[in-house]
């Protein structure tokens, strides 16, 4: 709103709905995040430091401590691309105004997005949490005016396609009420890091972040979920590369294999080409240290 980008008529605060910002454990085992629990209560919450350690760190790796001791989850989710030229209103940008071009495609692009991208928009999506709420299969749930409905966490964001003003499936009266972590996802607290590779050592977005998530039994990964950040309009999960994991033994080289057929797909734009390299790089070592673990 300070830069002109946002001009709303009216503002609504949400944040005395204080039945939105709890933590809870559901009787079927779901974690319950509310829309409106800070990030560093959720980040330090016992159940999610002890269940969802991926979690923790994906939040933790994000912002500065003031900054999360501020920021809800809800309003993490929401959050709108660091692309500079969206930011610039003197710049064309059809996120911010639809059909004005778009200033990264031939300008300066080295954070922009290699996979998911359209000739209207190549901006990435900034988060750090939602990178491994993606790798963790979470759900998002919203009420409107038309009743409550849950959505796939996959299904939340969306790729810019011809219409990059929408960041998200959610609909213009619909409100986040919280966010669930299944049970079934507990399976990887014992093997999960978040890798967040960036130019300085904190207080900066991710060039390129990944949430790795291994499930290993008896030497053998039963389930992977890998998911990155910084690539994409959306946290962008690595199904291809979870399909190599699945069943394998977990060795470097069949992590090089995963990393590979992922990134073979990716496309790079005058300034960003190292992020091909340095996601490939990334993805074997979240793993490796996921496996160590
Ligand atoms: C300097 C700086 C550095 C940062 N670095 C990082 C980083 O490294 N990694 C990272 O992940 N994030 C980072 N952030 C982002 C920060 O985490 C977000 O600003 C924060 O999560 C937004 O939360 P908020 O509650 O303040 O949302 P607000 O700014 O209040 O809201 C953001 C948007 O979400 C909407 N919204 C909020 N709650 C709901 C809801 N319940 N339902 C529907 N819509 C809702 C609002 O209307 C608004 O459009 C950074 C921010 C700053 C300012
Ligand atoms: S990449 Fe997207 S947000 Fe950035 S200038 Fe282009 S249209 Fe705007």
């Amino acid at each position: 709103m300070r830069e002109g980008v946002e001009k709303p008529d009216v503002l609504v605060d949400i944040n005395r709905l204080d039945h939105l910002a709890r933590i809870e454990e559901l009787s079927d085992g779901v974690l319950r995040l509310g829309a409106l629990a800070k990030n560093s209560e959720t980040a330090n919450h016992p159940l999610v430091r002890e269940h969802y350690p991926l979690l923790s760190e994906a939040i933790l790796a994000g912002a500065s401590a003031q900054l999360r001791n501020s920021a809800t989850n809800g309003g993490n989710l929401m959050q709108r691309t660091r692309c500079y030229y969206f930011y610039d209103t003197a710049m064309p940008c059809n996120k911010r105004e639809p059909g004005s071009g778009c200033g990264a495609i031939e300008g300066f692009n080295r954070i922009h997005a290699i996979f998911g991208a359209s000739d209207k928009c190549i901006a990435t999506h900034p988060s750090d949490m939602c990178v491994a709420l993606s790798a963790l299969d979470a759900t998002v749930q919203v009420a409107g005016l038309q009743g409550s409905r849950s959505i796939q966490f996959e299904e939340f964001h969306r790729l810019p396609k011809e219409t990059p003003q929408v960041d998200t499936n959610l609909r213009h009266d619909e409100l986040i009420t919280s966010i669930d972590l299944p049970l079934s996802s507990r399976a990887y607290a014992d093997h999960s890091y978040y890798l967040k590779v960036r130019d300085r050592a904190s207080y900066a977005f991710a060039l390129v972040s990944v949430a790795a998530a291994l499930d290993i039994q008896g030497g053998v990964i039963r389930r992977a979920r890998v998911a990155m950040g910084g690539v994409a309009h959306k946290p962008w999960r690595c199904k291809q590369s979870e399909a190599i994991l699945t069943g394998a033994k977990p060795d470097i080289s069949v992590f090089m294999e995963a990393a590979e057929v992922e990134m073979r797909h990716a496309r790079g734009y005058e300034h960003n080409y190292f992020k091909i390299e340095l996601g490939r790089r990334s993805i074997v070592r979240a793993l490796s240290i996921a496996r160590n673990r």
